[in-house]
């Protein structure tokens, strides 16, 4: 049956996810999510949704799932580990909107509805949407990123954000064959350097900081990369310290041990790490080896205290380990070595270095990915690169829809 598609955000660019299907009378959303710009950006707005499908938790995914749940009093179906750590993102996001003095389209009550009309479901099991069966398939983003398979006369696959390497947190994504694929492509054009030996260059760095004399900072985003790097360090043997909003995540993902690649590693990597639970306890955590903390980009959390304490330790280093957007603190540290907090243009004289340890995939796996789903159609999305794919893509009717446009596919 043709169905109808069209991309509310999120298709050119990375932010602000939403995708709608119509066919049979009901239309699904596909995320909806925001932009973390200032001020946030919003996709634009759906007609009425009957049910919302959620692939995980990041913002540019979630962020905007309450403003649809608010109104329509649609089912969100995604996984347990998704939606609880979707909670946690969203009333932060309130909370940062309201210090920031932003408008955001829906309320505190907004989210507590919305994890009431959640219907959690896990990798394997499938959704029956009327006469669309909708299965889960792990996507190796972060734990608990699923994609979702479609099934009607034909198959289509909607990966959401996508990794298909091993990390040491969750394993890569396995293909699906399908018909249609509608595929991420953050990566178009570029590709990652061997994970091992990112790894290898980011231990021999904190050894050096350490044996100067230093202090090791690593910004980390909440969800997924604070864990993945606790892993990585956890037998250094260094006094380490792991702070913000990180830890609570921690906690949520041990609570969930199937969505995890191996949960005595993360076990043992959270009693590795000394917490720092309060105000006071940064004191400590300030004399030790490593500190681990959020936020990723510098521009909130414990990280912007650190920077303060550390700036002018020419012996440290601010080690980032997170993709850099545009307008944030962490790209201006990369790129003039000061960054702003509370108003002020702060040099930061600790050594700066950046580490890639991405948990979506390079364009050589995105391709080799899409080849072995051996679909007939491609959809990219989440992607400001997208016809980068083009030349390795020519057997293929690859469509790059814009904002707000429709395309059909024969589901
Ligand atoms: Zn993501
Ligand atoms: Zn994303």
């Amino acid at each position: 049956m043709i169905m109808k598609f069209r991309f509310l955000g999120g298709a050119d660019t990375i932010g602000r996810m939403g995708m709608t299907i119509e066919g049979d009378n009901k239309t699904m959303l596909i995320e909806y999510g925001m932009s973390p710009t200032k001020p946030p950006e919003y996709p634009l707005m759906p007609p009425k949704i009957d049910h919302l499908l959620l692939t995980h938790c990041h913002l540019d995914h979630c962020g905007m799932v309450p403003a649809i749940c608010g109104r329509d009093n649609c089912e969100v179906f995604t996984t347990p580990l998704s939606a609880e750590i979707s909670e946690v993102m969203l009333y932060d996001s309130l909370k940062i909107a309201d210090a920031e003095g932003y408008d955001i389209p829906y309320t505190v009550g907004d989210v507590e509805k919305t994890m009431d009309l959640v219907v959690p479901f896990t990798f394997k099991d499938t959704i029956e949407l009327g006469r669309t069966d909708v299965t889960l398939h792990p996507a190796g983003h972060v734990p608990g990123a699923t994609m979702f398979e479609f099934k009607r006369d034909n198959s289509t696959l909607y990966t959401g954000d996508l990794h298909t390497d091993n990390q040491k947190l969750v394993l890569g994504a396995k293909p699906v064959k399908c018909k249609n694929l509608i595929i991420e492509g953050t990566y178009g054009g570029r590709n990652h350097p061997p994970r091992e030996d990112t790894i290898e260059e980011f231990i021999a760095k904190i050894d050096e900081v350490i044996d100067r004399g230093g202090t090791v900072i690593v910004p980390c985003f909440a969800v997924g990369r604070t864990q993945e790097i606790m892993i990585i360090l956890k037998d250094l043997g260094y006094e380490m310290w792991v702070d913000g909003m990180g830890r609570s995540v921690t906690n949520l993902f041990l609570n969930y041990p199937e969505y995890l690649r191996d949960p005595r590693s993360m076990r043992s990597a959270r009693r590795s790490f000394r917490e720092v639970k309060n105000a006071n306890m940064r004191k400590h955590a300030s004399k030790g080896k490593i500190i681990v903390t959020t936020g990723g980009m510098l521009d909130g959390g414990p990280v912007q205290g650190y920077l303060r304490a550390f700036k002018d330790d020419p012996n440290s280093a601010v080690l980032l380990v997170g993709y850099q957007a545009e307008d944030t603190n962490g790209r201006l540290l990369l790129e003039t070595g000061s960054v702003v907090l509370d108003g002020e243009m702060i040099k930061i004289q600790c050594e700066i270095k950046k580490y890639d340890f991405s948990a979506h995939a390079g364009h050589d796996e995105l391709v080799e990915f899409a080849r072995k789903c051996d679909p007939e159609n491609i959809v990219i999305m989440h992607s400001e690169t997208r016809e980068l794919f083009l030349p390795d893509l020519q057997d293929y009717n690859v469509i790059l829809p814009k904002l707000g446009e429709d395309f059909e596919l024969d589901v």
